[in-house]
C-alpha cells in the first residue's frame, strides 16, 4: 500500500497531472475534414480524457491548495449619500 500524500504533496501532484493533461491536449484540436488533429473522429476520446483529468485535479486543488487573496472593495458614497456601484477607477 502506498504512502499517503500530505496536502502540499497532493497539490504538487495535482498540478503535475493538470500540466501533463494540457501538454497532451495541445495535440488534439479540430483539424481538417471534421477530424481531430490526431486523426480520430471528433469528439476525440483523448481530448475528452484530458478535460476530465483537468477538471478532476482542479477540483482537488480547490480543496487542498490555498486560494488567491482577493482585494476588499468597499462601496463609495456619492455626495447625495447613495452608494456608487461603479468599480473603482484605476
Ligand atoms: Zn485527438
Amino acid at each position: 500500500m502506498g504512502k499517503a500524500l500530505d496536502r502540499s504533496a497532493l497539490a504538487a501532484y495535482a498540478k503535475a497531472r493538470i500540466r501533463a493533461a494540457h501538454d497532451i491536449q495541445q495535440w488534439h484540436h479540430p483539424d481538417r475534414f471534421g477530424l481531430c488533429a490526431c486523426g480520430r473522429p471528433r469528439p476525440c476520446t483523448v481530448a475528452a480524457a484530458c478535460l476530465t483529468t483537468i477538471a478532476r485535479y482542479q477540483a482537488t486543488l480547490a480543496l487542498t491548495d490555498t486560494t488567491m487573496p482577493m482585494p476588499t472593495i468597499t462601496p463609495r458614497k456619492t455626495t447625495s449619500g447613495a452608494a456608487d456601484d461603479r468599480p473603482p477607477s484605476a
